[in-house]
């Protein structure tokens, strides 16, 4: 297929790729929803959507598209971007790592060489990342981070409190993990207040539509395709894809790569986005998620989608 054809969105093509994946895997019902957070084990394993944003700004979208739930680790894209624009990509790199760690999304493993935490899509990484934020105060943060996402979906987001509560009292793990940061020097002081502001980032409200309109943004240089909207500098999308690429999908990132072949990042409320550069975003949510924390159906509906609309960014077609 070629880059003409997957742009030629007059025709109904898209839809009824996406429906007939709807379909074919609704009735799949591995894996588990997460629930070492309380309060996301309560949500309804069944729930099931993907949509597609073209950079040219037509939506197709299938299932439960209006269904809001938390975008937990996806955050951790969009945080990375602001972290860049916040203090530039030499100062940025020299406080979190490029390397994937083959590791669990939250393995306790830190580069004390470079004393760094090995890069931004992994809970150590992403907390480092949280803690550079700029503002006066955590207020200000969360209001920055938050009309960061506005840019990118559009539309006004809130913190789901429960959730965010939930995972505040039981995320001894991540708590842990930044006291080692501090023992390392790789993170500043103020733990409580960056694990506060990774914990409210998580917690975010998104649904399947704006997961898809957010990777367009990043699909179209960094301009939200429905409302012309700058979100982020198109210098850092390259920094951004790269690292989404190499380690956004955890220990299952080198499968991924080979198979699917398009930068992406899950959540473990059961989002994917992937990003097709210079084409578009794709967004799935399906909540049971597979044992490295990705979601079953969305990690299937995305090898079938990139085989059928030929995405793979290695395949010969997308760059002769
Ligand atoms: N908030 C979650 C955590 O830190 C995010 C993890 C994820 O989505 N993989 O554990």
């Amino acid at each position: 297929m070629t880059d003409s054809q997957i742009l030629d969105t007059n025709t109904p093509q898209f839809l009824e790729v996406i429906q007939d994946l709807h379909s074919q895997y609704k009735s799949l019902q591995e894996g588990t929803v997460a629930n070492y957070i309380p309060e996301l084990a309560k949500v309804n394993p069944n729930l099931f959507s993907i949509c597609i944003a073209t950079i040219d700004g037509q939506i197709f979208e299938v299932g439960d598209y209006q269904q809001l739930f938390t975008i937990q680790s996806i955050s951790k894209v969009f945080v990375y971007g602001q972290a860049l624009e916040d203090h530039g990509r030499d100062y940025v790199l020299t406080r979190v790592g490029v390397e994937p760690t083959g590791d669990a999304f939250n393995a306790i493993v830190l580069d004390e060489k470079s004393k760094r935490p090995y890069n931004p899509m992994v809970n150590a990484g992403a907390i480092a990342t949280t803690s550079l934020i700029k503002g006066n105060g955590a207020t200000e943060k969360l209001n920055r981070l938050l009309d960061m996402y506005k840019r990118y979906i559009g539309r006004d987001v809130f913190v789901d409190i429960a959730v965010f509560t939930s995972e505040r009292s039981t995320g001894h793990r991540n708590r842990a993990t930044a006291h080692l940061m501090l023992n390392f020097g790789m993170i500043d002081q103020n733990i409580e207040e960056a694990l506060d502001l990774y914990f409210q980032q998580c917690s975010v409200l998104v649904n399947c539509k704006d997961l898809a309109v957010m990777a367009a943004t990043l699909a179209n240089k960094g301009v939200n395709p429905m409302t012309q909207e700058k979100a982020v500098d198109s210098k850092y999308i390259k920094d951004i894809l790269s690292v989404m690429y190499t380690c956004g999908m955890y220990n299952f990132a080198g499968e991924w790569a080979y198979k699917v072949g398009i930068p992406a990042k899950s959540g473990v409320c059961g989002g994917i986005i992937a990003v097709v550069p210079g084409k578009m975003g794709i967004g799935v949510f399906s909540p049971l998620l597979d044992t490295r924390a990705n979601s079953v159906r969305g990690v299937k509906v995305c090898e079938e989608l990139s085989q059928r609309l030929g995405l793979h960014l290695f395949e010969c077609g997308n760059y002769s």
